[in-house]
């Protein structure tokens, strides 16, 4: 069972990652160097490849080679591969925290008997179906629309996001109040987009859809051709929530995804779904004002709890109930799963290992209890002081450069300044951990105790609603290989998992720590600034900062990097959507700026000789293609480009050097060369 929480979702609109897949991560003996001690391998490079015309594949090009994906991936490149191993730590802890014999109610206990009660494929196996027995009939005896709607409310405090997701976010135009957020969703295909686009490969995936539905509802018990019928059902009320979404591009603006409303005002918007029966029913009776994300898919969802007849709803709910059990339930039901959403979707051909499953499910349902241990075995504090340092070099670096900037003039220059100022950066992990001392997890069900986390952290973000805000939460757990920016709080973050090599070595070459996690950080910190981040003051309120000349220059050049991601073809007929990945290539275009402004002051005065041919200059562009070396599979690089604000790894290697006339330089590169862009972009 997957818990669907809206924090997941949150984390599309408002915290900027550095790269997709936020799934686990852990920390990792120093790579092997292979031929080298400076933080890069000569066998990555393929020297076939002229760096002034694929810098990727000249880079990465002799690592992607000798590393084909592994059956049970979609994509398998440096954070797969960090990820991978960090699944071995995690597998260490939380197999010792099993065998230690902990005290009931510590954490060690919980993530332990979590853990082993996700490997108890014996009791999984006799359990069955069975564990969903009880929500399936809550959903057969509902007898009336008000007894949908309480159902509906139900299933959310399980975090089953039926219909819709709601939850606590910051109020954005107060960012230091919690406030409820109604938000699109309700589909059990990964966009809007996926029900409603007319190619053949869409349809196709249409039809597997509703096969795989079919599937799973006989597995469930229902005949094989009642089980068919449904599953069409199912694929006429999501189509009609799908055309009442917003795109991801819509998604992404916060101003348009901010519709405070009042009780009275919600009950015009949707007279006949009952706010206040669904608020008390999740126990948050006294709000008196949410936010709608997206009014009209909620005017869409009041049309059709009237419009659709309740034994179609029935059908529906069974379905999202039956979905979300699947990953811990038997065999059976996670074969079927894993054959649409990993294979068909994703492109992966086998499933992966059970313990991998299992530890990442301990890191997804309790990550905090679970990354204490972590960081206490692989995060010396050491390692925190080296990157806070690299942080502050990287703050500098900007600080330095908007006083210089052309385009912006001096009173926006003021206001961003201001901003930078006022950033909170968090690295490693947080320092107050979550108290786990309400949840209960035995080792009788894996999948009562999924069931519990997701109780236990929904209850606690639903209480967050009306409260202030609490700074110190973070959006990722510790071992997490990935970053992320968060624009409510104006703070920038780094979780152990990714402050490791090949990222960062601190026995490693500087240039490729620069190029590597120092691009990183400036990717983070850009965001700040990106085409949404921008928005936001340096206290995360939605407030605008800018003058309208600047904004408008502003504009001007995040459209040259939308037309160059345009250009992007992914496959026939598929190409980058600019608008999409436009945030998150500001990011990389002023985060490499930013870190290579900050590495050549590092080196003022001294610097250092070349190291294998390579000068400190080129090692840093060496550093950033490292990070981004991956090989993917067709489906997967599809899904990414349909769905995700991150451009593909290949384009996010050349794409910003493309732009920077340090990388021309650093290799010689001249016009007319595939790296060097007719029109560059630049933002910082
Ligand atoms: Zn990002």
């Amino acid at each position: 069972m997957k818990t669907r929480r809206l924090a997941t979702m949150l984390f599309a609109i408002l915290l900027s990652a550095v790269c997709a897949g936020l799934i686990i991560s852990a920390a990792v003996p120093a790579r092997a160097g292979g031929d080298s001690n400076w933080g890069f391998s000569l066998t990555n490079l393929d020297r076939t490849c002229k760096p002034c015309e694929d810098f990727y594949e000249f880079a990465m090009g002799g690592w992607m080679k000798a590393n084909p994906i592994p059956a049970e991936y979609s994509t398998w490149g440096t954070f797969a591969e960090l990820r991978d191993k960090n699944l071995t730590a995690m597998r260490t802890i939380l197999e010792n925290a099993g065998d230690s014999h902990p005290a009931a109610g510590s954490n060690d206990q919980k993530i332990g008997d979590f853990y082993a009660a996700c490997m108890d494929t014996s009791a999984i196996e006799a359990a069955g179906a069975k564990p969903m027995a009880s929500d399936l009939a809550a959903i057969d005896a509902l007898q009336d629309r008000k007894g949908l709607e309480a159902e509906i409310a139900r299933l959310h405090r399980e975090t089953n996001n039926v219909a819709f997701s709601f939850g606590a976010i910051p109020d954005f135009k107060n960012s230091s109040q919690m406030i409820g957020l109604a938000h699109q969703g309700g589909l059990g295909l990964p966009d809007r987009d996926y029900y409603l686009r007319d190619d053949e490969h869409s349809k196709e995936l249409r039809e597997d859809y509703i096969q795989h539905v079919g599937k799973m509802f006989a597995l469930a018990g229902d005949a094989p051709d009642k089980a068919a019928a449904e599953a069409k059902t199912v694929m006429a009320l999501e189509t009609s929530l799908a055309k009442a979404s917003r795109t991801r591009v819509e998604l992404r603006d916060p101003e348009k995804n901010y519709n405070k409303m009042s009780l009275a005002q919600l009950k015009e918007l949707t007279p006949d779904w009952s706010w206040e029966n669904y608020l008390h029913a999740i126990g948050a009776a006294d709000v008196s004002e949410i936010n709608v994300g997206q009014p009209d898919f909620f005017k869409e969802v009041d049309h059709q709890l009237a419009a659709t007849p309740l034994a179609d709803w029935k059908i529906y709910l069974r379905w999202h109930v039956i979905h979300q059990a699947a990953p811990a339930l038997s065999d059976a039901f996670v074969q079927e799963n894993f054959n649409f959403y990993g294979k068909q979707l994703s492109g992966a051909k086998e499933l992966q290992p059970r313990w991998k499953r299992c530890v990442q499910s301990t890191n997804q349902e309790i990550g905090e209890a679970l990354g204490e241990v972590y960081v206490r075995k692989y995060f010396p504090p050491e390692a925190k002081a080296r990157a806070k340092e690299m942080v502050n070099n990287l703050i500098a670096a900007l600080r330095s450069d908007i006083p210089t900037l052309s385009w912006m003039g001096p009173e926006t220059q003021k206001q961003a300044l201001a901003k930078l100022q006022a950033f909170t950066v968090k690295i490693g992990y947080p320092d107050k951990w979550r108290d786990y001392s309400k949840l209960s997890i035995g080792r009788a069900s894996y999948f009562e105790n999924v069931r519990r986390a997701g109780e236990f952290e929904e209850a606690r973000d639903l209480a967050k609603i009306g409260k202030p805000v609490d700074r110190s939460e973070w959006g990722m757990t510790p071992p997490t290989v990935n970053a992320y920016n968060n624009s409510t709080f104006n703070e920038i973050v780094f979780p152990a998992g990714i402050l490791q090599p090949p990222f960062y070595d601190p026995r490693a070459d500087d240039a490729v720590n620069y190029g590597g996690i120092g691009a990183v950080i400036g990717h983070e910190i850009s965001h700040g600034f990106d085409d949404q981040g921008s928005k936001f003051d340096g206290r995360g309120n939605l407030n605008n900062w800018w003058t309208d000349e600047d904004r408008k220059n502003f504009n001007e050049r995040g459209d040259c990097i939308m037309q160059q991601f345009n250009g992007y073809e992914v496959e026939p007929g598929l190409h980058q959507n600019g608008k999409l990945v436009l945030g998150e290539s500001i990011g990389d275009l002023g985060g490499l700026a930013i870190a290579y402004a900050a590495y050549e002051k590092s080196i003022e005065g001294k610097r250092p000789p070349e190291i294998d041919g390579f000068s400190p200059e080129q090692r840093f562009f060496l550093g950033w293609a490292q990070v981004w070396g991956a090989n993917q599979r067709a489906e997967a690089a599809r899904l990414q480009a349909n769905t995700d604000p991150h451009p593909l790894a290949r384009f996010r290697g050349n794409g910003p050097l493309s732009n920077m006339e340090a990388f021309a330089k650093a290799f010689g590169c001249k016009k007319g060369d595939a790296m060097v862009r007719e029109q560059a972009c630049k933002i910082w």
